[in-house]
Formats: structure tokens, sequence, C-alpha cells
């Protein structure tokens, strides 16, 4: 079997991931092995947009109050404090890296999201926020000669020795190959495609929490999955997401008898806390015998809707929804896992030289149940500081030898009897 050597493996090109390899790049050779084309990824089909506490009317210490509500209690609040207060410096870096934000006038356009207490939510082209960071991340990256991209390399397992992680076992090319590394770092994203309903894009498979299970690696609050309300419902649609910023522009829900509901269920109605909001649609589908619920949007300005909302606006057309004028049909869908690798602070896992950041992670910032925008951040917070943490280790750990060199890593063949599920 080929091996290949690196300094550092990030596999995922997500937000964590691109983010991660940005923070190692000056420091050594960096391999991003994603199993698709580099954007593809639930970063590039973000909408609503990216929680930030920097507007005027809000404080870092009110994002903080916000999230440990949404997460019902079961926030590491080190995980949370981390995350409000590095997010604005990690926002005004990306703008500074040429992140072009919604701006009303000269100044950021910040929007209300569910179980956001204040306007704190930047948003990019309307509703493509998560393309404009995939774009800025991505050029980023290319700014650097020491990173390395591989395309469609499938990552299948770890190289686990000496119960240190070396690298990873790559399947590119139909050829399998082993990449040695000092630190390999998992942004391999989140796990919706194991639903039949998700709003997840078809590589979110939740392989990054199979391999680093199959290595051996803690997993921790795996229940804890996050249906998002409103996701189109139409016979020959794909369930496409209906961003949260469209209640938080006034949209409402309806039964299907077309009678406003939220307003039984919470008093915050169309923007409680997304569980919330998606058993009250459950509720009403069940009592009313129907696959669905509507979102109402047919009170707004119509121009406004078209400018605030160009990708779903075009997108629910292409289907015969038009959500100026029309009733949307909608019912919930896997949209995020809180659960993930079990990592500290530092996206340290409990496997030596194994680092995990983004979605596929668990430091138990989201708690149950993650408030709306925040993971965008967490990707850029978290993917920093985990590249930090495993330039840190880098530093006191053995340098790997080069290709043709002899080798602490031998690798002689891929070990198929690996896929035994080692015992916690
Ligand atoms: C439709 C949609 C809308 C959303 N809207 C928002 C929003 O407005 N605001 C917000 O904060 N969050 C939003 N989210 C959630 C957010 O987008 C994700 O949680 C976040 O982008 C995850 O980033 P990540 O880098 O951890 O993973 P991802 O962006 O999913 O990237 C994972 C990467 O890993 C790669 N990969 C996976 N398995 C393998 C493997 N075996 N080998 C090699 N590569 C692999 C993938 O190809 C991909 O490149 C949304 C999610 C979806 C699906």
């Amino acid at each position: 079997m080929e091996t290949e050597t690196v300094d550092f493996l990030i596999i995922g090109s997500g937000v964590a991931g691109l983010r991660a390899a940005i923070e190692l790049a000056p420091h050594g050779n960096v391999l991003v092995a994603t199993k698709d084309m580099p954007t593809e990824s639930s970063t590039e089909y973000a909408q609503g947009g990216i929680a930030v506490a920097l507007s005027d009317e809000d404080k870092v210490g009110i994002h903080f109050e916000d999230t440990l509500k949404a997460g019902d209690g079961l926030c590491n609040e080190d995980a949370v404090k981390i995350l409000v207060e590095e997010g604005p410096e990690r926002i005004l870096e990306l703008i500074s890296w040429g992140a072009e934000f919604d701006k009303e006038g000269t100044k950021l356009d910040f929007t209300i999201e569910a179980a956001h207490s204040r306007k704190r939510v930047l948003h990019a082209g309307g509703d493509s926020t998560g393309k404009e960071l995939e774009r800025v991340l991505l050029n980023k990256v290319r700014s650097f000669p020491s990173v390395k991209k591989y395309p469609f390399a499938f990552t299948v397992d770890l190289i686990i020795k000496n119960g240190e992680c070396c690298g990873a076992y790559i399947l590119k090319d139909r050829k399998m190959t082993a990449v040695i590394a000092r630190a390999t770092i998992l942004c391999t994203g989140g796990a919706g495609q194991i639903f039949a309903r998700t709003t997840n894009p078809m590589v979110a498979t939740g392989d990054g929490m199979a391999i680093a299970f199959r290595a051996g690696a803690q997993l921790e609050d795996m229940e804890f999955i996050q249906f998002h309300p409103t996701s189109l419902c139409s016979q020959y649609a794909p369930q496409f997401l209906l961003s949260e910023a469209m209640r938080g522009e006034g949209a409402i829900l309806r039964n299907i008898n077309k009678e406003p509901f939220m307003k039984n269920y919470h008093r915050d109605a169309e923007l409680a806390p997304r569980d919330i909001v998606s058993r009250a649609i459950i509720s009403e589908m069940v009592k009313t015998e129907s696959s669905h619920v509507y979102l109402d949007m047919t009170h707004l300005e119509k121009d406004f809707v078209r400018k605030r909302f160009p990708q779903i606006y075009s997108t629910c057309l292409r289907y015969n929804v038009d959500i100026t004028s029309g009733l949307i049909p909608v019912s919930p869908a896997a949209h995020y896992i809180m659960g993930g690798v079990r990592t500290d602070i530092n996206g340290v896992t409990s496997i030596k030289r194994l680092y995990a950041a983004g979605e596929v992670a668990c430091t138990g910032v989201h708690g149950a149940n993650r408030l709306a925008s925040n993971s965008l951040l967490e990707g850029l917070v978290y993917g920093a500081r985990t590249g930090r943490a495993a330039l840190e280790f880098r530093v006191q750990s053995p340098r790997a030898t080069r290709r043709g060199e002899s080798s602490e890593f031998e690798v002689s063949e891929y070990p198929h009897t690996y896929h035994t599920i080692p015992e916690h």
C-alpha cells in the first residue's frame, strides 16, 4: 500500500476543517482530504446566518445566556463562554479576509432568529451565508502553498498504533493510501443522512463518528439530534431547508386548516426554541392527520421576501411554490447532531494525536439543543482552537519520516479485521 507523510491531516473541508487548515498552514504541510468536491458540505448549504454578539444592542453575556437557555441546562458553560467570547474576533478576521455580510447602509445587518433575545445573526447574499464562508475560507486556504487538498478522497479508518493516532487510511482513485501524520483532525460534519427526512447534504453520513468509534474514541450525547421545524414538504421537491430567519422576519406557522397554532405551545410563538417548534408541528400534524403544516409569508412585502431570501424563493418556485403569494408546506427534518466525538475545549479527543472540531465533535457547547446559527460560529472558533492545539502537540511530537525513509509508522496493508467494535 502507498504511504504519504504530512505534518497535519485534516479530514473534511467545511468551515471547521478549513479554519483549522488556515491555523496550521504557516507551521507545516497540511493535507485536507474530503470525500466529494471541496465545497460539498453542510457549511455550503447554511442559509440563515452566523450568530455573533457584535450589534449595538447585544453583549457577549446575553449571547451566553441565550445559548445556555436553548441548550436545556446541559451546555458545557466553559465551551459556551469560549464560543461567545472568541466569536467576534473570528468574524472580524473573516471580514478582513473578504467576507461580505449583508449591510443596511454602511452597518452590518443583524437579524433575529428563534431563541435569540437580540438581533445578532449576520447573513450573506440574503440566505447564502454558508456559501460565502466556504468561498472566503477556500480562498484563504489557497493562499498557502503548504496546504494540499485531496478532493474525492474517502477516509475509511484511522491508523492507530500503540494507542496513538498516526493518520488515516484514505481511499482515492480506487487506491488505498496510508496517510501518516503527526496530528489528525476530524472535521467530517454531521449525520443527518441516517434519517429519512433531513436537511443535510449527501455527505453528512456520520463517517467521522463511526471512524472514531471504531478506533476506540469516546463519543458523547449521541442521542441529541436537532430537528429543524421547517423543511419543504412537497411530493416532488427535495427536503429543502426553509431558514429560521423566515420566522425571524415574521413568517407564521399554520396547521392544515390554516389556523395559527404556535401561541398555544409557547409564549414566544414562532420564535420559540427549535425543539419546541418541531414538537408543536408534529402535534398539529398528528391532530389533523396531515403530513405537513404551512409556513405563511403572504402578509410580508413581496419585494422584501424576494430580496431577503433569494435562494429559498427561487428553489421553491422551481417546485411551483411561490413563497410570496402561497402557503408553503413544511414539516420537521433531522438537521444537526449535538453529540459527537468527545473533545475538550481544544478539540483534544480521548485518543492521543486525534483531534475533532465542528459538527463531528462534542465539546458540549450546544447542550441538548443548539441555538440557531451557533454552529457556523462553532466551526470558526473551535476549528481555530483545534488547529492551535494540534500545533502545540506537534512541537513536542517526533517528526514523521518522509516518503521512502524507514518509518516508525510502517503500515503494510489496510487491516480489514479492524472493523470490530471496541468495548468501552
Ligand atoms: C441546509 C442547512 C442549513 C444550515 N444553516 C445554518 C445556519 O444558517 N447557521 C448555522 O450556524 N448553521 C447552519 N447549519 C448547520 C451548519 O451548516 C453545520 O453544522 C456546519 O456547517 C458544520 O460544519 P463542519 O465543518 O463541521 O462540517 P461540514 O460543513 O458538513 O463539512 C464536513 C466535511 O467532511 C467531509 N467528509 C465527511 N465524511 C468524510 C469522509 N469519510 N472522508 C473524507 N471527507 C469526509 C465532507 O465531504 C465535508 O467536506 C445548516 C445546515 C444545513 C444542512
